[in-house]
């Protein structure tokens, strides 16, 4: 038996599923997760010593690539002056003034240690601050495993959510409405019959947990207008693309102004920090200068606001985000070019250092196109790529992340498995 396959029989004895979140555990791909011993700048070292190019870079928060020494000299240094205080520090004014410098929308932030508590604690404050229970997410957009958020959509348009979870309760999730992403009849049909209950409408700008969709400008344009005439807030979760698109995040992109913004990731440098923020006269509301509560034993945690202001400092230099979508860029000229050669259908898009690619003739628009996607030949390229040394997310509902450290030299590794990876599907 490998040693992958010592440690999986070993944590599944103790440890649901052997894994501590779910995707971990290859379920959709099959085979052995791989346990990871170390990682530096573009690769992964697994328990066995092989050696991967890491495309998941934890999920989004390695952009500077694993282990960057400055980033691991700030969280040393942070550490010697002891791992937390639960009292206030110099270090997180700094971290909230460099959010508020870098993301257009949000005037005052709060820190916080993930980015399900960001997005449970952003919707509170957008039902305290309205006054309204109701909240609109769109199907396949993934805002954190809080119960308000863990709803499909029931059956028929516009009809009350329904639980996507055991544990929720059906009636927390009825506050719950689920639309489809890019679909402008359903939101405004919504709002013209309910818009007086809609506390906020919370979204993915550029959706990274069905794979990597862009919502559209237009349909983004309109979700503004909407809130802004029916007195919602418009909520954005940049979890995943704030500072991973650009630096300004998705609002940069889009250049639209959400109420509410929720963080995470990349502003952790890799350890557990994430944040909510937005328009002051909104965020005033909370405690305790207002009557909105949230709090956190570890919240602004020293170690961990020195790792992301370390690795914000990194992002912000010249050029940063430029050479981050060249090689992205170059990734997925890369990989269609090399699918083109085998005949095997395949699309790319992707934004900054954030990528999908899809097995079909077409970008997917919205949940359901994903899902139609061909999974079979997914799971095929996936452990034909891991075999080859290129370590992908395990589940085609996933984005990828490309770091700084994944130079030209990295890129060309990929590409040459790939190919190989292709020509192995069109067999
Ligand atoms: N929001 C988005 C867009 C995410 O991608 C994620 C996690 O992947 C979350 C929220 C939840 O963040 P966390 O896993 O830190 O709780």
């Amino acid at each position: 038996m490998t040693r992958n396959a010592q440690l999986f029989e070993r944590a599944q004895r103790v440890i649901p599923g052997g894994v501590n979140s779910p995707v971990r555990a290859f379920r959709q791909v099959g085979g052995t997760p791989r346990f990871i011993d170390r990682a530096e700048g573009a690769y992964m070292i697994d328990a066995e010593g092989t050696r991967f190019i890491d495309y998941i870079g934890s999920w989004g928060p390695m952009i500077a690539g694993h282990a960057h020494p400055e980033v691991t000299e700030a969280v040393q240094r942070a550490a010697t002056r002891s791992l937390s205080f639960g009292a206030p520090t110099a270090d997180e004014i700094d971290m909230a003034e460099a959010i508020c410098q870098l993301m257009p929308a949000v005037e005052m932030v709060r820190l916080v240690s993930s980015g399900t508590e960001a997005g449970m604690s952003a919707i509170r404050l957008a039902r305290g601050y309205t006054g309204r229970d109701a909240i609109v997410k769109f199907e396949g957009c993934y805002h954190g495993h809080a119960d308000s958020l863990l709803v499909k959509a029931g059956s028929g348009l516009l009809t009350f959510g329904n639980p996507s979870s055991a544990g929720v309760p059906a009636d927390l999730a009825r506050h719950t409405l689920v639309l489809e992403f890019n679909n402008i009849p359903q939101i405004e049909a919504l709002f013209a019959t309910r818009g007086h209950e809609i506390a906020c409408v919370m979204v993915e700008p550029i959706a990274g947990n069905m794979n990597f969709i862009r919502g559209d400008a237009a349909w983004h344009r309109r979700l503004r207008e909407l809130c802004t005439e029916h007195g919602a807030l418009l909520v954005w979760d940049e979890v995943m693309t704030g500072f991973r698109v650009a630096l300004g995040g998705a609002q940069q992109v889009y250049g639209i102004r959400p109420d509410l913004v929720v963080m995470g990731k990349v502003i952790g440098g890799g350890m557990p920090l994430a944040a909510f923020g937005g328009r002051r006269d909104v965020m005033e509301r909370l405690s305790p200068l207002g009557a909105v509560y949230q709090a956190g034993t570890l919240s602004g945690n020293p170690v961990a606001v020195a790792a992301g202001m370390a690795q914000l400092r990194i992002i912000q230099r010249p050029g940063f985000y430029a050479q981050l979508s060249a090689a992205t860029g170059q990734l997925m000229r890369g990989l269609e070019a090399a699918a083109g050669r085998h005949g095997v259908r395949f699309k790319t898009d992707s934004e900054g250092g954030m990528f999908g690619f899809y097995f079909s003739d077409a970008l997917p628009r919205n949940y359901p196109d994903v899902a139609r996607a061909d999974v079979e030949t997914f799971k095929r390229f996936f452990h034909a790529m891991l075999d080859r040394g290129v370590y992908l997310a395990p589940s085609m509902y996933e984005a990828g992340f490309v770091s700084a450290a994944h130079g030209p030299d990295v890129i060309a590794a990929t590409l040459e498995a790939a190919d190989a990876a292709f020509a192995q599907l069109a067999k």
